[in-house]
């Protein structure tokens, strides 16, 4: 797999030195995603209070690919409300949809521009979705919870 070496610098660098790594409570909605294909699992804390994401913790073990991917959601997510969240999500899912032919927004993406290569390559596309589709079950499942009170 080649990646542009600057985008791999930055997903190398959140592999060795990730975000928010380590559970904390209290949290709102814990969820655990796996990817098989590939032997990635994630879990998640999260915690949302007035419609922003409070607070935010992972733990897991997979490829590169999908922990750094995971560290650079959460700090994209981290103190957006849920809707402006879910909006770097979309734009996220599209770029992984795009089969290497999208190019992204980096205003709205940031760092996670750097997995923007990945969409050529399908096997890895889940490794990098994981921690994204885990975000957007527990960020569903605590719009629910907070519905009910
Ligand atoms: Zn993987």
């Amino acid at each position: 797999m080649e990646l542009d070496s600057l985008y791999q610098q930055v997903i190398l660098d959140h592999y060795k030195n990730p975000a928010h790594k380590a559970l904390i409570e209290p949290y709102t909605v814990q969820v655990h995603h796996v990817n098989p294909s590939c032997g990635d699992e994630i879990t998640l804390n999260l915690l949302v209070k007035d419609g922003l994401v409070d607070a935010i913790s992972w733990d897991g073990v997979g490829c590169s690919i999908s922990q750094a991917s995971t560290s650079i959601m959460t700090e994209l997510v981290l103190g957006k409300d849920v809707k402006s969240a879910f909006k770097i999500l979309d734009e996220f899912t599209e770029l992984m949809q795009s089969k290497g032919q999208g190019k992204g927004d980096e205003e709205v993406l940031e760092d996670a521009i750097a997995f923007a290569g990945v969409s050529k390559f399908p096997a890895r596309i889940k490794c990098a979705l994981l921690g994204w589709m885990a975000f957007k079950d527990a960020a569903s499942q605590s719009m629910v919870k907070l519905g009910e009170q």
